[in-house]
């Protein structure tokens, strides 16, 4: 039997269609990238904006062929859109077979057993206390993981749906971590990504607590373990003792990921961020006071309910002084079931994406004047594989984040390499490897 698993959105995603897949290999299925030629067809999938809600109801339109020609085909579809609209997709998509939610995979193949005995879709989101476990996951490459350290999110900051598709936050015990990592790292890791959607409030739940800081350095002592990255950190939680551990250990890369959002206080508090304008700049200087060369990249909505001109220009007045590595910048679009989504908006759409290119244009010259800094100097890359682009030259990523495209033997993937910087565009550098290092 061949599973067809396809993923949309965030590292947490990525992470549950590899829980999906382990549990799916141990009842007998094999993975296949035909879903022409699949038993079992997944939409692992993301609503954290509209435009991607929309994009997968066009996938599973496209699926309506696929199952007209052969009716055994089960198609099932899981993730943050099945927790949010639960029945809703097979009252829309009758030809369906299962619905699952964000708390449901560990139920996955006994629904999958139960519908091929009935005649009936099952839709199953209930939260029934299922156990996230580290341990049952079919990873992709051994040499990187991405490794849950908190799932759901407790901020409900006004415009995400998050909390409501993924729970509130629950932090998983830092000895399972640990344990986890060094049965990783024995198998060859070499980079671990510890995910959450707001790192810097681990442990909060846990009977025996540890601050993320104390968990990054108990990470961080785990011999062998040559890079750790973690996302996402929220300004309000991020620590003066976290910039403390980052500067000292190699083993942590120098590159933070810290969505700013908004530039104005107006904006700022109808988020319900609970930081400013003034406390965001205040860890900026911070970080870049303490570790040097630190990339620091970040996320910013244009068009918030209620967001003037003036509000905007504060954005991009933040977007200047900071002057981030790269910022992942998103027109708002409104989330049922989130405070946000039932405020005023008089911005039109046109105007939004007027805002919207302005700020992308100055961040695309400051990454690409960031990226030129870094030509004619050396960098350890650790080599993912082949680069998105043309598929000949080999895509590595450096510590700070940036990715670098380079020619080299596909012997080199999962391997952390000396390399030359030769050239700069605005999301990636071009590089030489140094065969010698000399
Ligand atoms: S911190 Fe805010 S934006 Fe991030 S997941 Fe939680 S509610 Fe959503």
């Amino acid at each position: 039997m061949k599973v067809y698993i396809e993923t949309f959105g965030c590292q947490m995603n990525e992470n549950d269609s590899e829980r999906i897949l382990y549990l799916l290999e141990n009842a007998g299925y094999e993975r296949t990238n035909d879903i022409a030629a699949s038993d079992l067809i997944i939409l692992n999938t993301c609503t954290v904006r509209e435009r991607a809600k929309n994009r997968l109801y066009g996938h599973i339109g496209n699926l309506k062929k696929l199952k007209n020609k052969n009716r055994d085909i089960l198609i099932c579809i899981g993730g943050c859109t099945a927790q949010d609209l639960k029945e809703k997709i097979i009252e829309v998509f009758p030809y369906v077979d299962i619905v699952f939610g964000t708390h449901n995979i560990p139920e996955l193949p006994e629904l999958i057993g139960r519908r091929r005995l009935t005649n009936k879709s099952i839709c199953s989101v209930e939260n029934n206390g299922f156990d996230h476990d580290l341990f049952k996951v079919r990873r992709k490459q051994s040499f990187k993981a991405f490794l849950p350290i908190t799932i759901g999110c407790d901020n409900y900051c006004s415009y995400c749906i998050v909390p409501l598709v993924r729970g509130n936050e629950r932090s998983i015990e830092a000895e399972k971590i640990i344990r986890n990592i060094e049965e990783l790292v024995s198998g060859g890791l070499i980079e671990v990504t510890l995910l959450g959607q707001n790192v810097n409030s681990y442990g909060k739940n846990l009977k025996k607590t540890y601050t993320f800081s104390e968990l990054l350095e108990k990470v961080s002592n785990i011999k062998g373990l040559k890079r750790i990255r973690f996302i996402t950190s929220h300004p309000r939680d991020f620590s003066k003792s976290l910039i403390d551990i980052i500067k000292n250990r190699d083993n942590i890369v120098k590159h933070i990921h810290l969505p700013l959002q908004a530039g104005s206080n107006k904006i700022l508090k109808e988020m319900n961020r609970n930081y400013t304008r003034e406390d965001y700049f205040n860890i900026i200087e911070n970080i870049k006071k303490k570790i040097l060369d630190c990339a620091i990249t970040t996320d910013i909505i244009v068009g918030f309910p209620g967001e003037e001109r003036e509000d905007f220009l504060q954005t991009i007045d933040m977007v200047k002084k900071i002057r981030f590595n790269r910022a992942f910048t998103f027109i708002y679009s409104p989330r049922t079931g989130t405070k946000a989504a039932k405020m005023e908006d008089h911005i039109t759409l046109d105007e939004k994406k007027k805002w919207f290119r302005e700020l992308l244009e100055i961040q695309n010259i400051i990454s690409s004047e960031e990226n030129k800094k870094l030509v004619g100097k050396k960098f350890e890359v650790l080599v993912e594989g082949n680069s998105a682009k043309d598929g000949i030259l080999l895509k590595g990523r450096m510590e700070n984040n940036t990715i670098v495209n380079f020619e080299g033997d596909s012997s080199l993937i999962g391997k952390i390499i000396p390399v030359i910087i030769t050239g700069a565009k605005t999301f990636y550098v071009m590089g030489e490897l140094i065969r010698n290092n000399s």
